[in-house]
């Protein structure tokens, strides 16, 4: 296992990080995975208030001396609060499902625009600060599935150790992107990934060309490996999270960590991963290319990251996180498709020839239907 320095904060953790959210049904096995990984080196657990049972089962697995090896981050449910009080009131509820008296890593759960500002009414901040005295928590984070923009805002309003960001192959300019990695990283954050392989998604809707280009590469790695080995080879990575659900997938995973560190990959490598980039594209199903000349809409729409949504919802279905980032962060924000007027004047820039109105309808409708 290769090891690294958690941001600013001094502790040195494992590139792999356990993820606590998709455990295997059994409780017995669950518990056996979690320790599997830390007798194999893991030093990190992320699980979440929201993720069903998962506090409790977590709680159980680092009793007999495991807690004592392990850094566990885990997250407040800030839809829950109403109040100030509220967050200290969940935060207890945790420590006592995890059988601990702190929480090395303690986030504030999905800074959506909705969260974002119960952070900022209910004073969440300050309550995380207190928690630092109390010694309920040692460092502070947050996760977010949102733009870069509202990254850097909140990354730029208090001191953070670290934030928790979705990051994969297909994702560089997605949401944070690898932009906000290195703006998060230089900042002296920790910088967690989550959803490396897109809850697994990203590896069952391959296209068939990807399997062969792999095959052919002189560097013989599964598509798995190549998905995590890309995420790692950056140095601002800290932690690359994987939910494994079963013993035999950690197993796997441990394997291609034991030789994790930065800086690895070849420039055929780096190319390798640009092919495959390109043949997702090709399956995506709006032709938009991205080029913005759409753009700005009168009604402030945001034309091309809404079919960059809709198509990378279309290669990793039934994944939900793009139709979640549509419906919390696009929609509250002012720029849905539900903005748009049909005025045409986009359709008249777009040398794609794309019916924008129409496909902005079609989009909106696929995302919003429960
Ligand atoms: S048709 Fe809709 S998306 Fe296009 S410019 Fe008009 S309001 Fe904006
Ligand atoms: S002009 Fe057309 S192809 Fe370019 S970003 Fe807008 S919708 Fe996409």
């Amino acid at each position: 296992m290769e090891y690294t320095q958690y941001g600013k904060t001094g502790l040195e953790v494992s590139r792999f990080g356990l993820g606590c959210m998709r455990f295997p049904a059994d409780e017995n096995d669950a518990i056996e995975m979690v320790r599997y990984a830390i007798d194999h080196g893991v030093n990190y657990l992320d699980t979440a208030y929201s993720y069903q049972n998962s506090e409790v089962i977590t709680g159980k697995a680092l009793r007999d001396g495991y807690r004592d090896r392990t850094y566990l981050a885990t997250k407040s449910p800030i839809w829950l609060i109403k109040k100030h009080e509220d967050f200290e009131k969940h935060l207890d509820e945790e420590l006592d499902r995890l059988g601990t008296d702190h929480i090395d890593v303690y986030l504030l759960h999905n800074m959506n625009v909705a969260n974002w500002e119960t952070v900022k009414k209910c004073d969440g901040l300050a309550f995380l600060d207190r928690m630092v005295e109390k010694g309920k928590i040692r460092h502070k984070g947050f996760s977010v599935h949102n733009s870069l923009r509202a990254f850097k805002e909140i990354g730029d309003s208090f001191d953070w150790d670290m934030s928790q960001i979705q990051l994969n192959i297909l994702g560089e300019a997605q949401q944070v992107g690898v932009e906000g990695l290195k703006y998060g990283s230089a900042k002296g954050m920790a910088m967690v990934i989550m959803e490396p392989l897109r809850g697994g998604h990203l590896l069952s809707n391959a296209p068939a060309e990807v399997h062969q280009m792999i095959e052919g590469h002189p560097e013989k790695r599964s598509l798995v490996e190549w998905c995590f080995r890309w995420l790692y080879d950056m140095p601002e990575v800290s932690v690359i999270l994987s939910g494994t659900n079963s013993l035999q997938q950690l197993k796997d995973n441990l394997r291609i960590f034991q030789h994790s560190a930065p800086n690895s990959m070849l420039e055929e490598d780096q190319e390798l991963i640009g092919r495959v980039r390109e043949a997702y594209e090709s399956k995506k199903s709006i032709g938009c290319t991205g080029c913005r000349y759409c753009m700005p809409c009168p009604s402030n729409v945001s034309i091309p990251d809404i079919f960059k949504l809709y198509n990378n919802y279309q290669l990793v279905k039934p994944h939900q996180v793009d139709k979640f980032f549509y419906k919390n962060v696009l929609l509250p924000s002012g720029s849905g498709a539900d903005q748009c007027v049909s005025c045409g004047v986009c359709q008249q820039h777009c040398p794609q020839s794309l019916a924008i109105p129409d496909l902005l309808k079609k989009v909106h409708a696929e995302f919003t239907e429960s």
